[in-house]
């Protein structure tokens, strides 16, 4: 049964431009010690955070201590493997001490002490400046992990085995092998949640793609509309053809531009008509790149061919729930086969099937 809960009304929109917050807020006499597991859990359910990379998953529940399943590994999520995204990036160098902060508060609800970040080596600037604040800080313990730069090194799977060389098995979840994954902005919202009582209203999301005038990151309400943050980047050129909620690879496109940002919304992209290739789906050849290429190991085109066919049963078995929505495998399909869009188009139909989306 659903029960109430207590809300914020943001109000976004030209009216309440993106704000910028205290960065000073955060420094060396920060001691995570002052709050208990039960207050750091508390705080950050009524902040209402949210695994703010994309996943959106509620991060009260993840950071609630379990002791038949105890959390042995911490890792964060610094990764931003798709192109153009820098919110995080940004974070990491310019609210470092925050972010630190909320990851030494994960480490306290947990009782973990084993904690790795995880940052692509094409970000030396910010493996230096997390190395040399941990470095400083007092109140944090962990190792900085340099990790290759390629797509997608920020799915949950991908990151584990290059960090910890553990697998997660299909189908299943970090926590089955001990492990917790958060993100980077996540930990500096839990860190303003915490700390200064402040529920979760602003994020930072990077505008940005060739069809952008004036590129930036911008600490915006939730729910701002997608065209406000577009004009406050200086407007689309007149070649812009496609604005995505998120990423060229992850996101989706949107047509109406006053659609909401999210708490998990990190970008807008708008890509120019140089940008887009033209696709004409031939059939399959029975190469096998889409297998090779998927980072879950899963086989794109079992499912896709089931979807296509109305089998959703066969696209379960083939654990098509697994998939993360990365479009390798439509990206190495030399037959031009939306795998992943027929792979996202199932996921939908399961969900109405379960009555989980409207019809
Ligand atoms: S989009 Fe394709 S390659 Fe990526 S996880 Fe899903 S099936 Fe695998
Ligand atoms: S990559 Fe494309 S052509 Fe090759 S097996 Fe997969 S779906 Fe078929």
């Amino acid at each position: 049964m659903l029960g109430r809960a207590e809300a914020v009304i943001i109000e976004s929109g030209p009216d309440n431009p993106p704000k910028h917050p205290n960065p000073n807020a955060f420094d060396f006499d920060f001691d995570p010690s002052h709050y208990s597991p039960e207050q750091i859990f508390e705080a950050v359910r009524k902040a209402g955070i949210v695994g703010m990379g994309g996943a959106g998953f509620p991060t009260s529940v993840k950071i609630k201590a379990n002791p038949q399943s105890p959390i042995t590994d911490i890792i964060i999520n610094a990764c931003e493997c798709e192109p153009f995204i820098t919110c995080d990036y940004r974070l990491m160098l310019d609210w470092t001490c925050q972010v630190l902060a909320g990851v030494s508060l994960i480490s306290r609800a947990l009782n973990c002490k084993n904690i790795y970040i995880g940052i692509e080596d094409n970000k030396p600037d910010a493996i230096a400046t997390v190395k040399k604040s941990i470095d400083m800080l007092p109140f944090i313990d962990a190792e900085v992990v340099a990790l290759k730069t390629r797509y997608p090194q920020g799915g949950e799977r991908q990151l584990i085995k290059a960090v910890l060389d553990k697998e997660v098995p299909t189908g299943g979840i970090p926590p089955m092998i001990g492990v917790l994954v958060s993100n980077v902005a996540t930990c500096a919202a839990i860190a303003e949640a915490v700390e200064l009582n402040s529920p979760l209203t602003h994020r930072v999301v990077t505008v940005s793609g060739r069809g952008i005038k004036k590129p930036g990151n911008f600490y915006a309400p939730v729910g701002m509309a997608a065209g406000d943050l577009i004009e406050l980047a200086g407007g689309m050129t007149d070649d812009a053809v496609k604005v995505i909620l998120g990423g060229p690879m992850m996101g989706f496109s949107i047509a109406d531009l006053s659609t909401p940002t999210t708490k998990t919304s990190g970008a807008i992209t708008v890509l120019t008509s140089k940008d887009m290739v033209k696709r004409k789906e031939t059939p399959c050849i029975r190469c096998g790149r889409c297998v090779a290429a998927c980072p879950v190991n899963i086989n794109p085109t079992k499912i896709a061919h089931a979807v296509k066919n109305n089998m959703l049963d066969v696209a379960k078995q083939y654990y098509m729930s697994a998939c993360i929505e990365c479009g390798c495998c439509s990206y190495s399909c030399p037959a031009d086969i939306d795998l992943t869009g027929y792979i996202k188009t199932g996921k939908i139909l399961v969900a109405r099937a379960k009555k989980l989306l409207p019809a």
